[in-house]
């Protein structure tokens, strides 16, 4: 299931230009275009619906495992995994999506 107004829906069909990490069938993951550290990653389902409790479980259970396996390919050690669901959760794209942001050692430079 898609939405033609979606914008990460277009990102999955090749619409819109996207820098992919990961494609499965049910998985797509791609770099975040206002990264918040370098290597700042979204997660999602294929399956369109913009809140957690619109989203199958068997379109779920793929998701966190590409978030790890992402996290460890690129030397992440310290990371957050967060997903916002709603406004005032502060989601903005309602298309389900998992960030994985890497917390570099500040010594390292990189916020
Ligand atoms: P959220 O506040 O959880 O809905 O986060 C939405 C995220 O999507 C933000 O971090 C945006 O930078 C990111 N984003 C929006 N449009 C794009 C895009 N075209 N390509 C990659 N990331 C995007
Ligand atoms: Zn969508």
């Amino acid at each position: 299931m898609s939405s033609a107004a979606c914008i990460f829906c277009k990102i999955i069909k090749g619409d819109i230009p996207s820098l992919k990490l990961f494609e499965s069938d049910k998985v797509f993951a791609f770099l975040d275009i206002q990264p918040l550290s370098l290597g700042h990653a979204l997660v999602i389902p294929k399956f369109h619906g913009a809140k957690l409790t619109d989203i199958p479980d068997e379109h779920l259970t793929e998701v966190l495992p590409v978030a790890k396996k992402i996290a460890k390919a690129i030397g992440a050690e310290d990371f957050n995994v967060l997903q916002n669901n709603g406004r005032i959760a502060h989601q903005v794209v309602d298309h389900v999506h998992f960030h994985m942001i890497p917390k570099p050692n500040e010594k390292e430079g990189l916020t």
